[in-house]
């Protein structure tokens, strides 16, 4: 598959709320290609007359043998694999977490294109909440809301720049 936009982050962040908006809604499909695997979600997106693929990783695998942590890891190592472009979610109210610290050294080894989404700002006034995730040193860092669709353009137009 051409153009995979991968979603990423820790549990909770909220990307399965940021997949539903960037996708429109529309009802997710799992994808059938061969190697791909089932624990994420796939579903054709559009901006600006480009279309793309967005996965949804889902949280952890019920029923694993591995931590927590570790089944999150894992996730985001496979998500990040099949990747064009990485889309880093983290939590703006909560602030940087250990498990993010570790999730942004995945991306950051994998050298692939990557831009860190901090959702849950929904006002613009919270904007600078950014702030103390600029210390992970990437260079695309947009607030966003999932739930209400700030930043999401913005968001958008940088992911297309990079497919
Ligand atoms: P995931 O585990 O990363 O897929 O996170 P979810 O999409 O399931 O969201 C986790 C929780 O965060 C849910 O209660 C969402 O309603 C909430 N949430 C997601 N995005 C936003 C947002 O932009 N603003 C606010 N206030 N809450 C959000
Ligand atoms: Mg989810």
């Amino acid at each position: 598959m051409a153009g995979i936009v991968s979603i990423v982050g820790r549990p909770n962040v909220g990307k399965s709320t940021l997949f539903n908006r960037l996708t429109g809604r529309r009802e997710a499909i799992v994808d059938d290609t061969p190697g791909v695997t089932r624990d994420r979600i796939y579903a054709p997106a559009e901006w600006l007359n480009h279309s793309f693929t967005i996965v949804d990783t889902g949280g952890y695998t019920e029923g694993s043998d591995d931590s927590f942590e570790a089944e999150i890891r894992k996730q985001a190592r496979l998500a990040i694999e099949e990747a064009h472009v990485i889309i880093f979610v983290t939590d703006g109210r909560e602030g940087l977490t250990p498990l993010d610290e570790e999730v942004a050294e995945l991306i950051r080894r994998s050298k692939k294109p990557h831009i860190l989404a901090v959702n849950k700002i929904d006002s613009p006034s919270d904007d600078f909440a950014i702030s103390e995730f600029l210390k992970l040193g990437f260079k695309d860092t947009f607030p966003v809301s999932a739930i209400n669709g700030h930043g999401t353009g913005d968001l958008l137009d940088k992911v297309i720049s990079y497919l």
